[in-house]
């Protein structure tokens, strides 16, 4: 039995670490980049998705190993900053730590590793502003960046229209406040729609289509008291029935004195309640997903009430709930509040797969042209911005340590670790990239091509690769000075341990 894992201290901690980043870097860098391959990952609970998402590998993959989750951290905080640069961000550290480790094994203090890492960094993120250009207008910003970020996925096929979408979301909403709708389809009518799309119908037929007005948000069955008896006495059957209608009454009641427009339940309604709505002109949707209730809440000023018993009238969302797409194969409500920061995207897509697929390309573009639109600096994908930071490390003046100037210099092989790769998608010859990369570091790396040219086209927010760097960094620092892991072997094989 190894006994490797319990207590590792000083120079065997940072190789163990360094070899488990390494390990984790590996695993995510063939998913970078246009040509970077899907990997098809499967969950505790056997669902499974293809993904070439940095972040949703590393979380998928279930990794107990403290490093490994480290490093896995490191990936999501990228993803909650700036929603996308998650594979950058890993296989960046990896390469951090593995030429610090270069360093430290030949004698180089890890305190001047980290003094040359985080002047590097400096003039990295000098070069990057340097490097960055101004969209004429937001809007074309950030269409930009989207297209980078549709680009290679199957989504491709659809940039034009997908990419505008993108662009048009950004400056409507926070990434958060939009939900993505897939279903079947034909992805040329994927729509940008205000407020809250929700793919059900009125609980009964009607030709009116737009409910304008007070809005009830409801987390209860709209039915009666289920009751507890023996159905077989006749007599209390009928008893029964009257409690529940007046029980019933009383609610519906309740519900006319507010003069709603729209009831959306979370529950289910039954056909007293929904014969009710009907009479009273009033929209009636039930089991909708508490996800869309808390989305429709937030758009109309509402709140999600558990209890019709003790609603306040504050508590009413109000706004205009329309039904629309009735000609098509797929009826949906939309429901608009006066909070305009909220919408929705329907993504129609030919298959259940691609649907997912198109969500998380989506979800990507969405996320860096929100980025890109608050901030419309971008600077050169394709490996390029890496290549130029990396040669104005390299040409900055010397540090006044030889060693920290060695580190200096690993941090400038280390950006290149992204041209590199996506190089390596296209297997092209890697000396000669790099090569070619150092001596002309405007150009790229088209791996589509397979040839190094200028790829000014293939853009990024400056603050991804801002927030990519330091991401990386910093983490690569704080992992460089641990020098101590404990790490608890897992259960069983303590547990046989034991046992012999
Ligand atoms: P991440 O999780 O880091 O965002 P991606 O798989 O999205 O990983 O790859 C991003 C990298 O691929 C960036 O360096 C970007 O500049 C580069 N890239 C994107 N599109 C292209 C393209 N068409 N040609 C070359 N490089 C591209
Ligand atoms: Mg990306």
């Amino acid at each position: 039995m190894e006994d490797e894992f319990e207590t590792l201290r000083g120079r065997e901690a940072q190789r163990y670490i360094v070899s488990k980043a390494v390990e984790v870097g590996e695993r995510v860098r063939t998913t970078l980049g246009p040509l970077g391959y899907d990997k098809m990952m499967v969950d505790k609970m056997g669902e499974f998705q293809l993904t070439n998402d940095g972040a949703s590998i590393l979380k998928m993959g279930g990794d107990r190993d403290p490093v490994a989750r480290i490093v896995a951290q490191a990936a999501k905080a990228q993803e909650a900053r700036v929603f996308d640069g998650t594979t950058g961000t890993t296989i960046t550290l990896a390469e951090l730590l593995k030429l610090a480790m270069v360093l430290i094994e030949k004698g180089v203090q890890t305190n001047a590793v980290m003094n040359g890492y985080r002047h590097a960094l400096q003039i990295a993120i000098e070069t990057a502003q340097s490097n960055a250009t101004k969209g004429d207008t937001p809007y074309e910003a950030a269409k930009k960046v989207a297209e980078t970020a549709i680009t290679g996925k199957s989504a491709e096929a659809y940039i034009e229209i997908l990419s505008d979408i993108c662009a048009k979301a950004a400056e409507a909403a926070k990434p958060d406040n939009i939900k993505l709708i897939g279903r079947p389809g034909n992805p040329k009518d994927a729509e940008l729609v205000e407020g809250v799309v929700i793919l059900k119908q009125n609980a009964y037929p009607t030709d009116k289509d737009t409910f304008t007005g007070k809005i009830l948000l409801l987390d209860e069955e709209l039915g009666p008291p289920q009751a507890n008896v023996n159905l077989a006495d006749p007599s209390k059957i009928a008893e029964i029935a009257k409690v529940q209608q007046q029980y019933m009454e009383e609610r519906l009641s309740a519900i006319d004195e507010m003069g709603i427009a729209t009831v959306l339940c979370q529950k289910g309604m039954d056909s007293r309640a929904i014969q009710h709505f009907r009479r009273k002109g009033i929209l009636a949707v039930r089991n909708i997903r508490k996800s869309d209730m808390h989305r429709i809440a937030k758009a109309t000023n509402g709140e999600v009430v558990a209890d019709l018993a003790d609603i306040m009238i504050e508590e009413l969302g109000s706004g205009t709930c329309k039904i629309r797409g009735e000609d098509g194969p797929n009826p949906y409500i939309q429901a608009v509040g006066e909070n305009v920061n909220v919408a929705s995207i329907i993504l129609p897509a030919p298959t259940e797969q691609t649907a997912a697929e198109f969500s998380r390309a989506m979800d990507d573009a969405i996320g860096v042209a929100y980025i890109t639109a608050k901030n419309p600096l971008t600077v050169p994908g394709a490996g390029s911005i890496q290549a130029r930071m990396a040669a104005a490390i390299r040409a900055s003046e010397p540090m006044q340590s030889s060693r920290a100037e060695l580190a200096k210099l690993a941090f400038a092989d280390a950006l290149m670790v992204i041209p590199r790769t996506l190089a390596e998608t296209a297997a092209m010859d890697i000396i000669d990239t790099l090569f070619e990369l150092s001596i002309n570091p405007e150009l790229g790396v088209d791996p589509l091509t397979e040839c190094v040219r200028d790829m000014t086209h293939v853009v990024e927010p400056l603050e991804l690769v801002v927030s990519c760097l330091n991401t990386a960094t910093e983490n690569a620092i704080s992992l460089l000075r641990t020098d101590e892991i404990q790490k608890s072997r897992p259960i069983q094989e303590t547990f046989a341990d034991e046992m012999s």
